[in-house]
């Protein structure tokens, strides 16, 4: 999940630096100062600034195993459980925001369901 762990890189600025889980291996983010204030005390709110999401959506797009689920629903009634095209896996959680409501290959428009 998230680490909460901070290290700083020094070349002419100096930079607070981060990382969480990704699809491979953890991905490194750089907070700015006021995001650097939220990772105190919030982690998962600091990386959801940096993506520019919620930190509900940080969170969820962790917890579905990084895949944008399609939003069309089955016969039944259900919720389709493909991924949405090109969704599985989604590499960063701002990219999986932007898919929500999108869908699979079979429930694409123009295609019957
Ligand atoms: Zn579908």
């Amino acid at each position: 999940m998230l680490h909460p762990k901070l290290w700083v890189s020094s070349n002419s600025d100096i930079t607070f630096n981060t990382s969480h889980d990704g699809l491979a291996g953890k991905i490194t983010v750089t907070l700015t100062p006021g995001q650097l204030e939220v990772f105190w005390s919030d982690p998962a709110a600091a990386f959801a600034s940096v993506y520019g999401i919620t930190r509900g959506d940080c969170l969820a797009w962790q917890a579905a195993g990084y895949m944008a689920q399609c939003a069309e629903l089955t016969t039944k009634g259900w919720q389709c459980r493909n991924p949405v095209h090109g969704g599985h896996p989604v590499a960063t959680p701002d990219r999986w925001v932007a898919m929500r409501g999108k869908y699979s290959l079979i429930h694409q428009e123009g295609v019957s369901k």
